[in-house]
């Protein structure tokens, strides 16, 4: 086990009981273990957004940027075409990624693009002390709406399938150890990966009760079978009260955006020579 220092100086203001608190640890163990073997900490670049799960990238000693809100998968995708070599791991919160930011997610999903996104999905907004999500149940009671919400909740994870993201999976902050698991898979696949993580907002929206009766770990799933992806994903709707799959839900290998479009550039390159030569002789 590599013995480097992820730790920083900044001080933590998360609350205590804070889902964030296990992101951060399931990270941090994550990325010791990939340096351990053979992943250099200097060929990865964190990103986040605005929020409380923003912070994440001052308690981490890596390469970071912190971007707006709703803009973690530009910035992201950005830093991964000019530096194909680095590894690219966003974090967003659920406001973030599936409200201001859900357009430039499906799009980094349809391209296959070589980064990680790491929602912490705690269904609320906790910086601004409590309006729903998108993923917020329908009745939801916040600042915004003391009556309940009318809306019902997007399914983030049907849509990432439906839109091409080659790998997702689903966390909780309860169970460290396969968070761990899962963001070391996502962050070693090769194309678009989502991890959503459940992170329990202890102070405006405390679920851990509600998620320790209903998450279970996915055995015996075959993530490369796309119907069977596609029947977890749709097991719980992030509305009903139905068993919350946890584990890596699909996988499959696919090219890249960034191999397509880097090969695409050296065609265009030689097709140039090629002009340049037939002009040179033509002169
Ligand atoms: Fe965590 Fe919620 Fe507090 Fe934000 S408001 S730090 S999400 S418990
Ligand atoms: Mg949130």
């Amino acid at each position: 086990m590599s013995q480097i220092k992820l730790e920083t100086y900044a001080k933590n203001t998360w609350c205590p009981g804070c889902g964030n608190f296990a992101i951060l640890n399931a990270i941090k163990m994550a990325l010791g273990e990939l340096n351990a073997e053979g992943v250099p900490l200097e060929n990865i670049v964190l990103v986040s957004g605005i929020g409380c799960h923003a912070k994440i990238v001052d308690y981490l000693n890596v390469s970071s940027f912190y971007s707006l809100h709703g803009r973690v998968v530009p910035v992201a995708e950005g830093i991964k075409l000019a530096n194909s070599g680095v590894k690219v791991v966003g974090f967003a919160g659920d406001g973030n990624a599936y409200g201001e930011g859900i357009e430039h997610l499906i799009f980094a999903a349809k391209r296959n693009i070589d980064i990680t996104m790491i929602i912490h999905n705690n269904r609320v907004y906790g910086l601004t002390t409590g309006q729903y999500t998108p993923t917020s149940p329908l009745g939801f009671k916040g600042r915004s709406t003391p009556g309940g919400t009318s809306e019902l909740p997007i399914n983030p994870l049907e849509l990432m399938l439906s839109s091409g993201a080659s790998f997702l999976a689903r966390g909780t902050s309860r169970h460290i150890e396969l968070l761990k698991d899962i963001f070391k898979e996502a962050i070693l696949h090769k194309g678009f990966s989502l991890v959503d993580v459940l992170q329990v907002c202890f102070t405006y929206y405390n679920m851990y009760e509600y998620y320790d009766k209903r998450v279970y770990e996915l055995k015996e799933h075959n993530p490369e079978d796309r119907n069977q992806a596609l029947n977890k994903i749709r097991e719980w709707d992030y509305n009903s009260d139905s068993p919350i799959a946890s584990g890596v839900l699909y996988k499959k290998e696919l090219p890249t955006f960034e191999e397509r479009f880097l090969t695409k550039k050296t065609k265009i390159a030689d097709s140039d020579s090629k002009i340049n030569e037939f002009l040179k002789a033509s002169i």
